[in-house]
């Protein structure tokens, strides 16, 4: 069971209101160390282990500080995320840069900062080379194919548009080093948001028997085997968080009888975990506008899916607890909306909630990865603020909402205003 419990008591929530107004994301300091601590001790099982957090998860300068401190490196996927990574003082491989489809000045950029590079297709090998030179270390990313199942979030590898097929791999790596590359790490990401433990051992096991293969077919010993992210948290009330130590402790395993066996010892292992970081630590404070009968009842918010859109794109669930109505019974049905004009634009669907009444607080719990950073501005609507909750209890902002004057700052209305 993932208990929902919340890290504030009403009185604080409606304290920070007062200064800043709904919606707005609050994340949870406290407990996103203490998990990242979890983390890297029952991950410090491994050989040469680093945990590279996902930026794209929660891309804000005070969590990726806090990662820092807490000596993870980070995972970009694009040139912002690299800039903020380089504005944060994170250097050289400490940052993973894995992209797709990239564009040649994210490649410029990676290089530049020293990061290390990780590639998605088999021709980037000569679009790198042109746009920024080849790097001394150099990974690639690999699509299992059906050789493995996927999930509902990523899909089919087989039908998924990342990596490099198996063929591939050992060509890439046979190219580069006539190319002169000297270090080389291999890559996979095939599922995300996934709560078996067992999958991220079956992609260790199959990651290692690849750095084998490799080694075997190519001379080319990899440096390191970075297994992705995609470790997915309880959604649901029911759900049980994954084992962090049940996961080290069978790819250690694995390690042992894959990568030792075959005298390929010493291999770094390497993680880009996102959402089991901070996903669970993160929540979504928002106030009821309106409370709307008709062929059923809606609770309307003045949130929206342009603060949080995995239920909208997904039908993903997140809890919901109404504030100062923990103990309530749960006898109404609602749907919780937002105000865009879309029907997806719902937070919940035929969900028991306590009776809910306008002004009341709801709190979307999970939304501290995946949530803010998915935001858009459809409809005009602005981006919400962000807060943290500090160790000592205070809270501080550590993003400002958005306003019109940021949605309309790349207007030109002087120039429409002339339009003949
Ligand atoms: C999204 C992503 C991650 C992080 O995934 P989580 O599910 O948040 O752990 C890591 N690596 C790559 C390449 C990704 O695309």
């Amino acid at each position: 069971m993932a208990e929902k419990i919340l890290p504030f008591r009403k009185e604080k929530v409606l304290e920070a209101i007062k200064k800043y107004p709904t919606p707005f994301h609050i994340y949870d300091e406290k407990a996103i160390r203490q998990n990242a601590r979890n983390f890297l001790k029952a991950f410090g099982l491994l050989e040469g282990f680093k945990q590279f957090f996902a930026v794209k998860a929660t891309p804000n300068p005070y969590i990726l500080k806090i990662m820092q401190q807490e000596g993870f490196g980070l995972d970009c996927s694009s040139f912002s995320e690299l800039v903020m990574a380089e504005r944060m003082g994170f250097k050289g491989e400490e940052i993973m840069f894995s992209s797709n489809d990239t564009p040649a000045e994210d490649f410029v950029k990676a290089k530049e900062l020293g990061a290390i590079i990780n590639l998605d297709d088999i021709s980037h090998i000569e679009f790198l080379e042109k746009a920024a030179g080849l790097p001394n270390l150099i990974c690639f990313r690999y699509n299992p194919g059906p050789a493995r199942r996927g999930n509902v979030l990523i899909g089919k590898p087989e039908d998924a548009k990342y990596g490099l097929t198996r063929e591939q791999m050992i060509e890439a790596y046979k190219i580069t080093k006539a190319k002169g590359v000297k270090r080389f790490g291999m890559h996979t990401m095939v599922v995300s948001n996934e709560l078996n433990e067992d999958y991220f051992i079956e992609t260790a096991k199959m990651m290692f028997e690849l750095a084998v293969e490799v080694y075997n077919k190519t001379g080319t010993k990899v440096e390191f085997v970075n297994l992705g992210g995609g470790i997915g948290i309880p959604y649901k009330p029911e759900q049980e968080p994954v084992s962090y130590e049940r996961i080290a402790k069978g790819v250690k395993k694995a390690y042992n009888e894959i990568i030792v066996k075959n005298n390929l010892h010493p291999i770094g292992i390497f993680t880009e975990c996102g959402r089991v970081i901070t996903g669970p630590y993160g929540y979504l404070i928002t106030k009821v506008n309106h409370i709307k009968h008709i062929y059923r009842d809606y609770v309307g918010t003045d949130a929206s899916m342009v603060n949080l859109m995995r239920p909208g794109m997904y039908g993903a669930y997140h809890h919901i607890t109404v504030l100062g109505k923990e103990n309530a019974p749960k006898n109404h049905v609602y749907d919780v909306t937002g105000s865009l004009c879309e029907n997806n634009d719902k937070f919940a669907i035929q969900r028991n909630l306590p009776e809910i009444v306008p002004g009341d607080i709801l709190v979307i719990h999970d939304t501290g990865a995946h949530g803010f950073a998915m935001g858009f501005n459809y409809n005009g609507k602005l981006r919400s603020a962000e807060l943290l909750l500090r160790e000592d209890g205070s809270v501080i902002q550590i993003r400002r909402a958005e306003s019109v004057n940021d949605y309309f700052a790349t207007l030109e209305f002087a120039g429409a205003k002339k339009l003949k």
